[in-house]
């Protein structure tokens, strides 16, 4: 009998694992049942929010319907959330009351949003973190007429360690051309770009952010409260007209309730060894942003992308009989300041006795064909699936 893959997610990580089994079990002439569960109909390419908020795409451009999938891909989508978890059983439970038994299981649910664990962060500043926040802050950019903006990172690790980088560089060129010089600070309470991204990469957006009179400051520690027209914070208050966030990231609720939170940290989910499993359950994978910091990776689209291979690839080995499971391969982070893009590397390797992927990034090019790729990318990502 066909063995039975259910994969939880409908984002990123969540399409890469079942297009990867689907498309390769029937590429080799073998038959594998997959169904991809989603709790919204909507996948989307987070990072075009950036552009939703800069006025140069559309809210619809940012999402492709995933039941597309099943005819791009041919898996099953099931959209109903699931409620329950039981890796004993090797069983899941949708919301709406529909049990999906399994020899493999997938789970990638991203990160939640815990905008209210910091005092005033939930009712001030604006973000392009979510479709809705991104046209919110499309509109607060085009009437901003103050002086002072401040980016603000109240934790680390947090989505996708590039954005107030890159984002902090296009409102430069967004008010540069309209005349309008406001002074730009970016906060972080310790020292990301260098740990998080290494010393190539640091250096390029030190380099930038000298360019574009972009203020860097790491080391407030602690976020105490976001007022009107201040963040406070252990080592000092800042004062902003307009204040654009990013999110602390949280466990989704479903997997703390299901007994999947890290016992190192419960922002972030168990997951353990290179190929990314339950620490009991092997036929178990853990691909989504809440399983890449406890083994050592960042949080964004491109290393999950790597980690549902690796996953893909070792439900194929066990389903199959034999497949080749690929090493971790080098991720190509790429983004853009308006008219230009910017490639960074990152190498990875496996350390055992950390149980963790040790890395080393360095820039690989600049310039406009980069954020060409960047583009086409995205869009060709989600064009097929319409
Ligand atoms: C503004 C912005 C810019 C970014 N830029 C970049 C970038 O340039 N490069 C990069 O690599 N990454 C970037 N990222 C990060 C990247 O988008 C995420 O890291 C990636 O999408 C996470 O993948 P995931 O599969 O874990 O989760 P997601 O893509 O968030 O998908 C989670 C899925 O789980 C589903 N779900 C939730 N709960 C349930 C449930 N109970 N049952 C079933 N399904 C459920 C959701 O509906 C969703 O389909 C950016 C993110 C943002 C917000």
């Amino acid at each position: 009998m066909a063995k039975k893959v259910v994969v939880v997610g409908g984002g990123s990580g969540g399409l890469v694992t079942a297009r990867m089994v689907q498309t390769e079990a029937r590429r080799l002439g073998k038959d594998i049942d997959v169904t991809l569960i989603s709790a919204s109909e909507k996948h989307y390419m987070p990072p075009l929010f950036s552009e939703v908020a800069l006025g140069t795409a559309s809210p619809e451009e940012t999402w492709a319907p995933i039941k597309g999938a099943e005819q791009a891909y041919g898996f099953k989508v099931v959209i109903d959330p699931v409620k329950t978890f039981d890796l004993k059983g090797q069983k899941v439970v949708t919301e709406g009351g529909k049990t999906f038994e399994y020899d493999f299981l997938t789970i990638a649910l991203g990160t939640a949003y815990g905008w209210s664990d910091y005092k005033g962060l939930d009712k001030y500043g604006v973000h392009n973190y979510t479709e809705e926040g991104a046209v919110e802050m499309q509109k607060a950019l085009y009437e901003f007429k103050g002086k002072k903006i401040v980016f603000l990172v109240p934790e680390l690790p947090f989505r996708c360690g590039i954005y107030p980088g890159e984002m902090a560089m296009n409102i430069r060129a967004y008010y540069e051309t309209r005349g309008m010089m406001p002074e730009i600070t970016v906060l972080f309470p310790q020292e990301a770009m260098r740990a998080g991204l290494g010393e190539g990469l640091a250096e390029f957006f030190g380099r930038r952010f000298m360019r574009n009179h972009i203020r860097y400051e790491p080391g407030f520690e602690e976020l105490i409260e976001v007022t009107e027209n201040k963040v406070i914070t252990k080592k000092g208050e800042y004062e902003y007209d307009l204040l654009i966030k990013s999110p602390p990231s949280r466990l989704p609720k479903v997997l703390a309730d299901n007994g999947l939170a890290h016992p190192g940290d419960k922002r972030w989910s168990v997951v353990t060894g290179p190929l990314f499993q339950h620490p009991e359950y092997k036929n178990v994978y853990l691909v989504g942003e809440h399983a890449m910091p406890p083994v050592g990776l960042m949080t964004a689209g491109v290393p999950i992308h790597n980690a549902a291979v690796i996953a893909a690839s070792s439900i194929l080995n066990d389903a199959l009989g034999g497949y080749l499971i690929p090493s971790y391969a080098p991720t190509l982070c790429v983004g853009h300041s308006y008219e230009s893009g910017f490639a960074g590397n990152c190498e990875f390797w496996w350390i055992p006795e950390e149980g963790k992927w040790g890395h080393a990034c360095y820039t690989v090019a600049t310039g406009p064909i980069v954020r060409m790729m960047k583009d086409s990318f995205y869009r060709g990502w989600l064009d097929a699936l319409r």
